[in-house]
């Protein structure tokens, strides 16, 4: 593969000269200069590359200050991981470099001290860099430096992997030292429709007890990840398949064919993540939901959502052949998030659609009268208010009301 060529003809003008004054001045340091891991994958297998991961062996904040001082922009950065973060100045802004920012880490090498633990980081050479990678696909450089560009690092035969569809660990600890690979594993698998070798798959039992080791943060945000792709659903199956749900907690596995089938929504509206949530999990008991909160610390906005959808399933049955105004009672109980995502994927045609009316006209239905019209009236003000309103609202609703005189002539009706 030429990858000059392929940088060349993937990239706008924008972003080559981006990628080139950065490579120059990395040449006038002395400091060789790598796109590596994700970036590179993408590009070989002629996907986007949105963010470039760039790695350079030196000093990366030194790096970014002197593009800074050189073309313009502001740096920020971690002296402590070695990362510096370019704020491109106006003239060197692409429509795809996130915010407008361009991030340059030091290569550095890492080491597990406890399994399941976060690593200790080092400074180091590229081949550390590369060595402390998940997968042999993740594990490639492109150097851009001078003389260089364009130049493959494929110490671990990523190029032959992606080119036979292979999800492969660098070495049998992968697993163990950080288990969220494998979940990782499993997101590349579905994404690209690769497989995971089987040596790989091999490595999973020996570190699946080390799952209930990760802090609910690093777990929940793989599931998070999982979720945002478009084969997400299935990638969930494929965890439950390889049994990686129910380390997590016991009440995520076993997917039933009807719990698919709601997840596998067609309606592109649910196809993100917090509807996937929703919809994959309530199905369980908010006792459930509390454990697999306690598990994966949702944020509270979910966690609310997720006890509102559980309620609304165990109760669905009870919501049939209602007037419309003892729908819109019950219904205002529950999240509007939650029964918009719910919905559409109802079994039962008669909630279906009065869930369906309740979110596009009867939430909205209001009488014409106001809490304002009862004081002109001589009313004194109290809980009587919000029932008369409440009233007048529930005729409309039910069609006992049409007109703004049939509702003046209930409501003296009421008031009398
Ligand atoms: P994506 O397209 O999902 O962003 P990516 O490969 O860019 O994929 P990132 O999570 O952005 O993935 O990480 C960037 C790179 O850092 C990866 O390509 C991989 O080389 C490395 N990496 C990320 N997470 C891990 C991990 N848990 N263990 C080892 N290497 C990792
Ligand atoms: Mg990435």
């Amino acid at each position: 593969m030429d990858f000059k060529s392929q940088l060349e003809s993937t990239l706008s003008i924008e972003r080559i000269r981006l990628l080139h004054l950065t490579a120059n001045e990395a040449a006038l340091r002395g400091f060789p200069l790598y796109i590596v891991g994700g970036s590179v994958r993408d590009l070989v297998l002629g996907r986007a590359v949105n963010d470039f991961d760039l790695t350079v062996e030196g000093d990366a904040i030194a790096l970014a200050r002197s593009l800074a001082s050189r073309h313009g922009g502001k740096v920020t950065a971690h002296t402590n991981f070695g990362t510096a973060k370019w704020f491109l100045p106006k003239n060197l802004k692409t429509d795809v470099e996130a915010h407008g920012t361009l991030d340059i880490v030091s290569a550095r090498s890492e080491f597990y001290k406890h399994a399941a633990a976060l690593p200790t980081v080092e400074m180091g050479s590229i081949d550390d860099d590369i060595l402390r990678r998940d997968f042999t696909i993740n594990a490639l450089a492109l150097r851009l430096d001078g003389p260089h560009f364009g130049e493959i690092r494929d110490d671990l035969n990523g190029m032959e992997d992606l080119q036979k569809g292979v999800v492969r660990v660098l070495h049998s600890r992968s697993f163990i030292d950080d288990p969220t690979r494998i979940y990782r594993a499993v997101r590349y698998e579905g994404r690209y429709r690769f497989k995971i070798a089987e040596d790989t798959l091999a490595l999973i039992p020996d570190a699946r007890s080390l799952v209930e080791k990760l802090s609910p943060q690093r777990i929940r945000h793989e599931l998070d990840l999982l979720l945002e792709e478009p084969n997400g659903v299935s990638m969930l199956a494929r965890l439950d398949e390889l049994d990686l749900l129910s380390p997590i907690h016991p009440a995520l596995s076993n997917f039933n064919q009807s719990n698919l089938a709601t997840l596998k929504s067609d309606d592109t509206a649910l196809q993100n993540r917090q509807s996937r949530w929703i919809l994959w999990l309530m199905h369980l008991t908010e006792q459930e939901i509390e454990f697999v909160n306690a598990r994966l610390h949702f944020t509270a906005d979910l966690s609310k959502m997720l006890r509102s959808a559980s309620l609304f399933n165990a109760n669905r049955t009870a919501v049939a052949g209602l007037k419309p105004s003892q729908y819109v009672e019950l219904l205002e109980g529950y999240s509007l998030r939650v029964l918009e995502t719910i919905y559409p994927v109802l079994a039962n045609e008669e909630i279906k659609n009065k869930i369906s009316k309740y979110l596009s006209e009867w939430r909205h239905v209001k009488p014409k009268t106001t809490g304002h019209d009862l004081k002109k009236r001589g009313l004194k003000p109290g809980p009587k208010y919000a029932e008369i309103l409440r009233r007048l609202r529930a005729a409309w609703l039910d069609g006992e009301v049409k007109t703004k005189e049939e509702e003046l002539r209930m409501l003296s009706n009421l008031i009398r």
